[in-house]
Formats: structure tokens, sequence, C-alpha cells
């Protein structure tokens, strides 16, 4: 073959490469606009039953020479390109999703103390509100060490009915009458709906646990108010269910969410949970919302939290949580893992000096 008829046809090939490209990107197009239409509808994106119709038309409609099996491969690529492009379509439409919010969400806690902003963010307290002297001898230790927030649980989410379930609402006014006389803002976690809006005048922060975080009525409810939610990863949720979780919150018109990372499940035994670092810097790609780590939860080991909390804040986190009691052993909940005053004053100077933690 002479090189000119060599030239020609690969200039034909290329005009058709072309026009393939042409047709293949309208294809896209119409796909989206269908993708936009299911949205709508509900309904679900990939319908086999259709899929099969337009391989059959196809393969009937074929002269050769490729054959049939290579004509159904072909187009399957193209159909599932098809339904990545909706996939990439639809976060784009999520509240929580960086596609459609690029600049991170910054919430605005009362006394202009920020979350997702410049500043690393200090949450600390015990795991359970026990009594008024355990907590105020807490709120005042913290107040010394420069913490803005205090955590405590009041309504606690335990493996067992037979242990501490928590003071419930008492335990709730204790930690909001300590806080106010240490100038920090409250968490607490809620586990109720019903409970939510007695709730609201002691607390600053709404949690919602671990085990609540597929509770969507629990979600939608908390999405209703105006008050900053921070949400933690489910045990066993991936980070796309934790998202959906927190969209659920933010479909109710609540935008103030903040994520928590605090372990999940694995076989690993020489930690509680595991902590999934990972989380940190996929969940400030995908989302604009400020992500936090929990310490306490994830490791379950005193010794380790530092270099964990270290590394969070290095992956990208904007904030720490951990607990504190003043006297772990004797603590309801959790003794095993909380660390005592002195300890948290060592690890909080510790991760100041490390250059990580933003002031
Ligand atoms: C807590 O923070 O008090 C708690 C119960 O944690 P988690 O929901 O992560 O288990
Ligand atoms: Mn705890």
């Amino acid at each position: 073959m002479s090189n000119v008829e060599l030239d020609g046809l690969r200039n034909r090939l290329d005009e058709i490469n072309g026009q393939l490209l042409e047709l293949i990107s309208e294809r896209a197009e119409i796909v989206q606009e269908i993708g936009v239409v299911k949205e709508k509808q509900g309904v679900p994106k990939f319908d086999p039953e259709r899929e099969k119709q337009m391989l059959d038309r196809l393969v009937s409609a074929n002269k050769g020479p490729f054959t049939n099996a290579t004509i159904r491969s072909l187009f399957k690529q193209i159909f599932q390109a098809s339904l990545d492009l909706q996939s990439d379509e639809h976060k784009k439409t999520l509240l929580v999703s960086r596609k459609g919010h690029k600049e991170d969400t910054v919430v605005v806690l009362p006394g202009d103390i920020t979350v997702g902003g410049l500043s690393s963010l200090m949450v600390a307290g015990p795991c359970s509100i026990e009594s008024e002297l355990q907590t105020r001898t807490v709120a005042a230790a913290l107040q010394k060490a420069g913490v803005k927030v205090m955590r405590g649980g009041a309504f606690k989410p335990r493996t067992s009915p037979y242990d501490f379930q928590g003071l419930g609402m008492d335990g709730l006014r204790i930690l909001r009458e300590a806080a106010n006389d240490h100038g920090l803002l409250t968490i607490s976690e809620i586990v109720d709906p019903r409970h939510i809006d007695a709730a609201l005048d002691y607390v600053d922060i709404i949690q919602i646990g671990a085990r609540n975080m597929h509770n969507f009525e629990l979600l939608k409810a908390v999405g209703e108010v105006n008050k900053p939610v921070l949400l933690k990863r489910g045990l066993s949720a991936t980070l796309e269910e934790f998202l959906h979780a927190a969209e659920y919150i933010m479909s109710r018109g609540n935008t103030q969410v903040m994520l928590i990372e605090r372990g999940i499940r694995t076989y690993e035994k020489w930690t509680r949970n595991t902590l999934d670092i990972s989380a940190v810097p996929i969940l400030k790609q995908e989302s604009h919302l400020p992500v936090l780590v929990d310490v306490t939860h994830s490791t379950g080991r005193k010794d380790i939290m530092l270099p964990c909390a270290k590394a969070a804040l290095a992956a990208g986190a904007d904030g720490i949580m951990i607990e504190v009691h003043p006297d772990p052993a004797t603590a309801l909940s959790d003794a095993a893992q909380q660390l005592n005053i002195e300890e948290f004053n060592t690890f909080f100077t510790d991760l100041k000096s490390s250059g990580i933690y933003r002031f």
C-alpha cells in the first residue's frame, strides 16, 4: 500500500473518530437530561431492562465485522460511562457536596468561636455528666487550659440496658450551669426527637451519636432546628452513608453541620475501634463541612491519643474531641479511656506545641 493510500485511509479514520466523538458526546448530554428527569421522579438511574433492550436492538442490527459479543461489550462500556456521568451529576446536587459549594463551611458558635475556619477546635469533657462536682471540676480545668467547648453525655446510648443511662435533662442542666460559670459552650448527645426542644436551652451543639447516625427520624428532627449539629460516623458506616446522613439534616434546612470520625469497627482488637484517618481528607474533599476527629472512642487507648490527634490535624481535621474526667477509675462510663485532668493538660500542651494545632 502506497503512503498516499495509507494517508487517505488514516484521514478517513480521523474523520470517523471525530464523528464518533461528536455522537457519544451528544449521547452523553441526552443521558444527563434523562438523569435530571429521573432525579425529579425519584426513580433509579440504572434500568437493566432498558439496557437489555438497547443491547438486543444493536445486536440484531449488527452486520459485522465485529462479533455480537464485541458489540455488546463496546456499548456496555458506553452505558457504564453514562451511568457514571449521572452519578457525578447527582453528587453535585447534594447539599453536603463540595461540587456545588466550593468554599469551606465555617460554623459560627456563640462567642464567635468558629469551626472549619482558620483555627483548630478542642472539644473536651467527661463521657457522662455524673454530678455537679465532677462536671464543675472538669469545667474549671478546661477553662484554665483555654478550651472553649465542653462535652458531656446526659442521654447515654449504652450497650447494656443495665449500665448507667445518664442523668437526662438533669445532666444537661448541670452541664449548662457549669459551662456558664466557666465561660464554656456545651455539646451533648440527643437520642430522642422528643428531647430536642427542651435541650435547646442547654446545648450549644447537638451531638448525634454513632449509634444514631442511621436514625433518620432523629436526623430529620435536628434538621428542623437552628442549632449546630455534630454528627458522628456510624459504627460501620461508609463515608457515602455518613455524608447522606448529613444530607438528611441539611435537606431539612439546618446547614450548621459538623462531621466527626470516631473510629469504625474492624477485626483489630488492640484499639477499641479503627481510627480511619483517610476519612478526614476524603470528607474534606467530598464535602465543605467541618471535620473533627474523636480520639477517645476511636482508639480507646490513652497512650496513642496524642499521635492520633496530631495525625488527624495533619490530615486536615478542623478539631479534636477527647474525654476528660477528674477520676477516670470511678467514671460511670468509659472508665478505661478517659484522661484525668493532668493527662489532659499534658496532651493539650503537647498538641499545641506540635505546630499542627492552629490558633
Ligand atoms: C460519645 O461521644 O459520648 C459517644 C457515645 O460516642 P459514640 O457515639 O461515637 O460512640
Ligand atoms: Mn465515652
